[in-house]
């Protein structure tokens, strides 16, 4: 660890000191700010100076971390002093109680950064970025590079780990990357889910050389409803026309239940399968609850009828966004002429959803509705 407590409680950082200050302070008596046992301090020709624990500690702080870890951390720390921030590396943070990798000071804002190369525990994630927004500080997760993976060029695979780390600017979904080798930076942006797993990306990787801290947020919107239309499509008529039998639990009950109602999953109409940010967010198959939504809410109604939109809850991103998805869906019925908006009323239906009884007409009703959303204009949805 790079700060230590002298015996009054005062941190001191063995950074930055020449190898004469550096022997002087060989002597002094230093103490863990986590456990409090003494530690001692290493250096040499070929380790940067550090206090370390001595072999018999148990201390939750003295993890093991990768080479990987400890290169990436060191690359973005001195990243940042070539830009003159006021930067800290593993600073212990006395109020979260955490040490984040590298900890920086903009004017009024904080931010902790933490090059996440191990797996950790959804749990652990969610505790560590509370404390760190609970005292005002911004965290800022930078994953492993190996954790990015493309299935195609322009996709990637989203797993349940990445999910833990989506952040959201202008409502556009982005994941941080960093490669310790290469020092390149990858921001992952303008994510939208074509399947559970299958996720379009708008994949950026710029040198630490040549971005700025500033740069990680400004992020390009270039995200059209059009550029996922040609997959969902494809998506669609792999849905009706392979049947699954690998499918979760949730998945198996909803087929059921879709059963049970009489209609078999593959003649769903179109509106069940519409588009939708919540299955990259973290909130199941849309088609569960789209489908659920029209038997419950939607086809039995009149036409003229107020049509009664329930709340369908979506985890928030890392900086606190959670998409209305029901306010999307909605959207979308109106432009595909199913509702419209009435002073009094508000929602009311105009126009009945079909259920067919053959695969083909299902097939039309799906190439009829992305024609319909190629037409709209720019959606972000
Ligand atoms: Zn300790």
């Amino acid at each position: 660890m790079f700060y230590a407590e002298d015996s009054s409680g005062n941190l001191h950082s063995l950074l930055h000191l020449t190898p004469q200050e550096l022997h002087v302070l060989h002597t002094s008596s230093y103490y863990c700010p986590y456990c409090k046992d003494t530690l001692f301090i290493r250096s040499g020709p070929k380790v940067k100076p550090h206090f370390a624990h001595y072999p018999k500690s148990e201390c939750a702080a003295n993890r093991g971390e990768s080479e990987a870890h400890e290169q990436g951390k060191w690359a973005l720390y001195e990243w940042l002093v070539r830009h003159n921030y006021d930067v800290k590396l593993e600073y212990p943070l006395r109020g979260p109680g955490q040490r984040p990798d590298v900890f920086v000071t903009i004017g009024a804002k904080r931010v902790a950064i933490e090059y996440q190369c191990a797996r950790l525990s959804k749990d652990e994630i969610q505790r560590r970025t509370r404390q760190y927004k609970e005292h005002g500080i911004f965290p800022l997760w930078i994953l492993g590079s190996h954790l990015l993976k493309q299935s195609s060029p322009g996709t990637i695979h989203m797993t349940e780990f990445l999910r833990n780390f989506l952040y959201s600017f202008h409502h556009h979904y982005s994941l941080y990357f960093f490669n310790s080798k290469t020092q390149c930076l990858t921001i992952a942006s303008n994510l939208r889910s074509v399947s559970q797993r299958k996720t379009l990306a708008d994949l950026r990787s710029y040198s630490l050389s040549t971005i700025q801290f500033s740069h990680l947020f400004q992020i390009p919107d270039s995200s059209f409803l059009h550029d996922l239309l040609p997959m969902w499509e494809k998506l669609l008529y792999k849905q009706r026309t392979v049947y699954n039998p690998h499918v979760s639990k949730g998945v198996q009950a909803f087929r059921d239940d879709v059963y049970r109602r009489g209609v078999h999953v593959s003649l769903l109409p179109t509106l069940a399968f519409l588009p939708s940010k919540g299955e990259l967010a973290g909130a199941g198959p849309s088609y569960v609850w789209q489908t659920k939504f029209l038997f419950d809410h939607f086809i039995e109604l009149e036409i003229g009828a107020p049509v009664f939109f329930p709340e369908q809850a979506v985890p928030p991103t890392i900086n606190g966004y959670q998409p209305d998805l029901m306010k999307e869906y909605a959207y979308l019925l109106e432009a595909l002429g199913y509702i419209k908006k009435s002073a009094k009323k508000g929602w009311v239906k105009t126009k009945q959803v079909i259920f067919h009884q053959h695969m083909q007409n299902a097939l039309e009703d799906d190439r009829k509705t992305v024609a319909a959303l190629k037409k709209l204009e720019r959606i972000n949805i």
